[in-house]
């Protein structure tokens, strides 16, 4: 997840919106995502199986064979459960050498001859170096919640796109080169997004898409996903409908109060493909407040920090949402 060259922004906001709320953000925190039990059927241990076993690959930065090993194995998955997976491939310069570079966006789709379609989407590449880590900012940075948490949530939702109403069709799209990003202040964020966008603006589908939702670091032990102000200006309606739905099913993670503002892969696809779509994001990881942790870009974002209750939660709602399209 990115923040691209809004850092310093975002934590002005922090402080700003902190101020305005009295400090009282969150204080009741919970470790349950929602207020009753999540239906067996969207299956937390399973999403948390997905988290490790993508964590287990290693790091996976654009380019690496970390990657092509997540691709082949989302592959496998995705077309296990009935999809149709094609890589929507490019090249890219890499930031540090000027080599060229293979950039892949993977696709996996279903009901592709139904008219109302909608995009699901996550980032797939990890940052190549836990950069905000005191300690260790060049270590060894695995993103169990930054890059793993929406490919973990797009598999376990994969279980159930048999189960939509009998116009909708989905595609589930990863894209990469999210944050390719050595130098904070001369690397472009979001190749992969924007390249889809430009692809999809170029050659429009016959169908376009009806919503989008983008989920990033939803897998936090204590998820709490705010309105992200960017995905209200673009897409004010999706976004209600969806914390609607949360709001519906008890799953209190979801609160109905904006918070920051995130530059992230839903901005070409609002910007560039005019897809109204929708950040769902924790970026509290693990919480806000002065002093608490602070596990983003770090050596700390490991499964161990994630939970599969949050997964399941989110995969819950974004599925009732769109059975009630
Ligand atoms: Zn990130």
């Amino acid at each position: 997840m990115a923040v691209a060259a809004t850092l310093v922004v975002a934590g002005i906001a922090l402080v700003a919106i902190g101020i305005q709320s009295g400090g009282g953000l969150d204080n009741d925190i919970a470790a349950a995502p929602a207020r009753t039990a999540i239906p067996a059927p969207y299956d937390a241990d399973r999403a948390m199986g997905y988290l490790r076993q993508i964590c287990d690959i290693g790091p996976r930065p654009t380019a690496s064979a970390g990657m092509e090993t997540q691709q082949a194995f989302l592959k496998r998955h995705f077309e296990s459960l009935g999809g149709t997976v094609r890589l929507q491939s490019t090249r890219i310069r890499h930031p540090e050498t000027g080599d060229v570079i293979p950039m892949a966006n993977l696709i996996a789709s279903w009901h592709l001859d139904r008219p109302k379609r909608f995009l699901l989407c996550a980032h797939y590449d990890t940052r190549p170096f836990p950069d905000r880590d005191r300690r260790n900012p060049k270590g060894r940075f695995v993103g169990a919640n930054d890059g793993g948490s929406g490919v973990a949530a797009l598999m376990e939702l994969a279980h159930h796109l048999d189960e939509l109403p009998s116009d909708v069709g989905v595609d589930l799209v990863m894209f990469d080169a999210e944050e390719f990003v050595f130098d904070e202040r001369r690397d472009k964020y979001f190749l992969g997004s924007t390249y889809f966008a430009q692809q999809y603006r170029m050659q429009p589908p016959q169908s376009p898409y009806t919503a989008g939702v983008l989920l990033d670091m939803v897998g936090d032990k204590e998820l709490r996903i705010y309105y992200e102000r960017n995905s209200l200006k673009y897409a004010r309606q999706v976004a209600r409908q969806i914390w609607n739905v949360a709001d519906d099913l008890g799953v209190t993670a979801f609160v109905p109060r904006s918070r920051h503002e995130i530059r992230d892969d839903h901005l070409p696809l609002n910007q560039i493909a005019g897809i109204p779509t929708v950040d769902l994001i924790d970026f509290d990881y693990p919480r806000p407040g002065l002093g608490a942790p602070q596990y983003w870009h770090t050596e700390q974002d490991i499964p161990e920090n994630c939970s599969g209750e949050s997964l399941a939660a989110v995969v819950w709602v974004v599925h009732q949402w769109l059975q009630r399209q």
